[in-house]
């Protein structure tokens, strides 16, 4: 997840949409495939201070959005299927993946019914520390920590400040500084300000993460079902371009290994934690390779062009965002053209 200015993007996807722009440029910017990005999968729509609700679409959205991809005559196909169409030369159609981040239990509650009534194979990618019940949501503690109290105080780079938390809005723009901060600072120095200010707020790190994500035995559940594949997405959730390299690479193989144990299946597909530019570069792309990854994926937006056969494990993806809940957009989504203004018509971004 990443800070972003939904109003300005939604104006702009919209004018793109009536304007029509879109069916000019979709020869251009179409690509042979997509793979779509999501968290988790709510019925209920969020209210009020709320900023990780960019992270969940509802069912309903879900469904849509699968019957429109099969109405533009994609091929909805598991990841192992788009790696061998990307090696073997695009055969026939377009193709089009599911994938989801995490391992939230709604991926179960509420993703999997449809996924499984639709016939639609899907893939979640799971940091090991997850199901363990020891891992770190720290965006979602963050969120927690500010609902739930009127000011809070803080120290941060230029000393300590008093945040006021009275209304939504004051909350809102808490999220967004704090939460700025936190993804711009050293990893190691992140968990450990989120670790206190939960302790001294009453925040319970780890039951946040025993109540929002699958337990080992709920995913061995999940992955029993040939249309589900479980990928990597380290051990911790660092950002790993982040991180001094050999931990980095410590973090890609030991998160699939845990998961090897627990699954008994050794992960072949892999995803970047946060995936965006600050957070997987190249050396990372070299890693997943090395370590056997078939296919990688990042955050960065964008199509899949024949050319990203050499490009295995940095492939982008297309978000289903919260903020952007309506056919409209995924509708431009799969001519690819929105994409090709954002990349500027560049196909292809590994560096
Ligand atoms: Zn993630």
């Amino acid at each position: 997840m990443g800070i972003m200015k939904p109003d300005i993007l939604r104006a702009g996807l919209s004018a793109m949409y009536y304007s029509g722009a879109h069916k000019l440029l979709a020869p251009y910017a179409g690509g042979i495939g997509l793979i779509f990005m999501l968290h988790r999968v709510l019925p209920e729509q969020p209210r009020g201070f709320a900023p990780n609700r960019i992270l969940q679409v509802t069912p309903a959205f879900l469904d849509a959005v699968i019957g429109q991809v099969r109405e533009a005559g994609l091929d909805i196909v598991s990841l192992d299927e788009a790696h061998a169409r990307l090696i073997e030369g695009a055969g026939e159609g377009r193709f089009a993946c599911f994938t989801l981040d995490d391992g939230y239990r709604d991926n179960l509650s509420h993703a999997y019914p449809v996924f499984k009534r639709r016939g639609v194979p899907f893939t979640i990618y799971v940091p090991s520390d997850f199901p363990s019940g020891k891992g770190e949501l720290w965006w979602v503690a963050l969120e927690e920590v500010l609902s739930a109290n009127e000011s809070l105080a803080v120290t941060l780079d230029d000393g300590e400040v008093i945040l006021p938390l009275r209304t939504a809005a004051e909350k809102s723009a808490a999220f967004e500084r704090v939460y700025g901060w936190l993804r711009r600072i050293d990893e190691d120095r992140q968990r450990f300000f989120v670790r206190e200010l939960c302790a001294r707020t009453g925040v319970d790190l780890q039951a946040l993460c025993a109540g929002l994500i699958m337990t080992w035995d709920e995913i061995r559940e999940l992955a029993a079902d040939p249309l589900v594949t479980i990928g990597a997405h380290t051990v911790g959730h660092y950002a790993l371009a982040k991180l001094p390299p050999a931990r980095a690479r410590a973090e890609m193989a030991d998160g699939a290994e845990l998961l090897a144990r627990e699954l008994g299946v050794q992960p072949r597909h892999f995803s970047y934690p946060y995936g965006d530019t600050a957070s997987a570069g190249p050396l990372d792309f070299k890693s997943a390779a090395e370590l056997g990854f078939k296919t990688a994926v990042t955050t960065r937006k964008g199509l899949i062009f024949p050319e990203h056969r050499d490009h295995l494990t940095a492939l982008p993806r297309v978000s289903l965002n919260g903020d952007y809940q309506s056919l409209k957009f995924t509708q431009l989504y799969l001519t690819g053209a929105p994409f090709a203004l954002w990349n500027a018509f560049r196909r292809v971004d590994a560096a």
